[in-house]
């Protein structure tokens, strides 16, 4: 780059020397592709370049590294913790890298990076085939993978990295690399849970699972402490083919359920059955006879079809957010979790437990960067508000003080759970400290000078 021409120029001209395109802040579409999921992050980069293949990737982190511009990665854009876009940045915007291919045969698909986990999802679901990502379908699958991918196939299939065969990468210096088990296995090991650390992923290469059959949808119940601890250990006691989601919140107005109740709170289940229809509702039993539930939604259907939680079409709302790891969850956290999701003023919120255990359980601690696996539960709360800061800082105070109140002490969080605030003081609780230790060296052979920081930053080991 030729340092003689203003910075604005230079960027100018990186939009020559690649396929995608450079949007800068004159561009007429800038403040659209700045935008992010979560409304409260309102970053203006100094230029988005949405890339169209590994080299342009390559070409830009040259570029940054020529005019010391800070690089920030973007899928996406759900980060919870605000870095899918950053003030003054060059953002990579891997969104035009949207291609699939599967293998049907083989049982395998190559992912661009670009992805939704709806889109994968829909694109293999046509094969009768399935890769468990998150609870939303707009999340990005990059982001998602990289953080490990808790979703509604956990303890049949484990987390989504455990899903995860190869990642093809380009590194800070550029390179364009294959990770698996065989070739850059340290790399590998540390994208499986270590987030944007390391490199500009282009693609994932995922095992998918046949699905011949599933059964899932939500169960409605009071929200009791009663029924939420019967739940847990109802979930913790079944068979890996159900996996959970549950949470109190409002109830949202859909015509399935009385418009009395539409508002209020209830403690919503989204079950999950992978399996046979008919084993389906023996386990499922139990859980309705709980209570009398308010709603039953759950039958045979395609597995795209839970991913109803998310907002509605161009509604952004302002997320807060946390989530610990715990042992246990019995009558008094049922309790002091009622309590909370009572005490929230935010027009939707989600006190929520995810039972964890089975196949996610079953990978050895340090065989991936994700650590937490002896965790049976995670325990998380999310508040869904508009507003000022004054209401940011209420509802961040909520958050935070709900988890203190259900799992007190310093647990494990999950990294993709983290918030704004502590993004980088919870990479403690993100990562054991073994965990942490050896991802700071292999930071250290792939990125050695921090290019990639603009995240929940692994600092390269000396
Ligand atoms: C509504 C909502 C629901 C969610 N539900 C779940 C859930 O059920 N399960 C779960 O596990 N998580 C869930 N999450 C968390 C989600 O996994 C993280 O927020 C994730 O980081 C989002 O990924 P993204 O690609 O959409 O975000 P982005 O903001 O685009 O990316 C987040 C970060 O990931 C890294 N990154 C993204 N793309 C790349 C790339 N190509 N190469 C290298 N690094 C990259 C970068 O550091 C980037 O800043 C949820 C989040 C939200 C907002």
């Amino acid at each position: 780059m030729d340092k003689r021409f203003p910075i604005e120029d230079q960027i100018e001209m990186l939009g020559s020397m690649i396929r995608g395109s450079v949007i800068a802040p004159h561009h007429p579409d800038y403040d659209a592709v700045r935008m992010v999921a979560l409304a409260q992050f309102d970053r203006r980069p100094a230029a988005i370049v949405r890339v169209a293949n590994a080299a342009d990737i390559a070409a830009v982190l040259n570029f940054a590294q020529a005019t010391d511009l800070p690089v920030a990665i973007r899928s996406g854009g759900h980060s919870t913790s605000g870095f899918s876009c950053a003030d003054g940045a060059l953002v990579i915007d891997v969104r035009d890298l949207n291609r699939i291919d599967i293998d049907v045969e083989a049982r395998t698909a190559w992912a661009g990076a670009g992805m939704t986990a709806g889109e994968v999802t829909n694109a293999v679901e046509q094969h009768g085939l399935i890769v468990g990502f998150g609870d939303s379908a707009t999340v990005g699958i990059a982001g998602l993978t990289l953080g490990g991918g808790i979703g509604y196939l956990v303890r049949k299939h484990g987390l989504t990295i455990d899903s995860l065969l190869a990642v093809e990468i380009v590194t800070a210096s550029g390179d364009i690399l294959i990770a698996d088990e065989t070739e850059h296995a340290d790399l590998f090991w540390a994208l499986r849970g270590g987030g944007g650390n390391f490199g500009v992923v282009t693609r994932f290469k995922y095992r998918l699972h046949p699905l011949p059959s599933f059964t899932g949808g939500p169960l409605v119940l009071p929200p009791t402490p009663e029924v939420v601890a019967g739940f847990a250990a109802l979930a913790d006691a079944a068979p890996n083919e159900l996996s959970t989601i549950a949470m109190i919140m409002p109830i949202p107005p859909v015509p399935t359920v009385p418009v009395e109740a539409h508002g209020k709170l209830a403690f919503i289940a989204m079950m999950a059955y992978a399996g046979d229809p008919a084993a389906a509702q023996q386990v499922l039993a139990p859980f309705r006879a709980l209570a009398t539930p308010l709603a039953d939604m759950i039958g045979t259907a395609p597995y795209s079809s839970l991913y109803m939680l998310d907002p509605p079409p161009g509604i952004r709302p302002m997320v807060a957010i946390r989530s610990r790891f715990t042992e246990r969850f019995g009558i008094e956290e049922a309790r002091a979790l009622v309590a909370a999701a009572q005490n929230c003023t935010a027009p939707m919120s989600m006190s929520q437990i995810r039972v964890l255990g089975g196949a996610h359980t079953d990978v050895a601690p340090d065989a991936t960067a994700f650590g937490h696996r002896r965790s049976r539960f995670m325990v998380s709360f999310l508040a869904m508000y508009g507003g000022g800061p004054e209401v940011i800082d209420a509802q961040e105070r909520w958050v935070s003080e709900s988890l203190a109140s259900v799992v007190p002490g310093t647990a494990g969080t999950y990294v993709n759970f983290l918030g704004a605030g502590d993004a980088n003081d919870g990479i403690a609780a993100a990562y054991p400290a073994a965990t942490l230790q050896r991802l700071r060296q292999v930071k250290h052979r792939y990125d050695p000078e921090n290019l990639f920081r603009h995240n929940t930053n692994v600092s390269p080991a000396v």
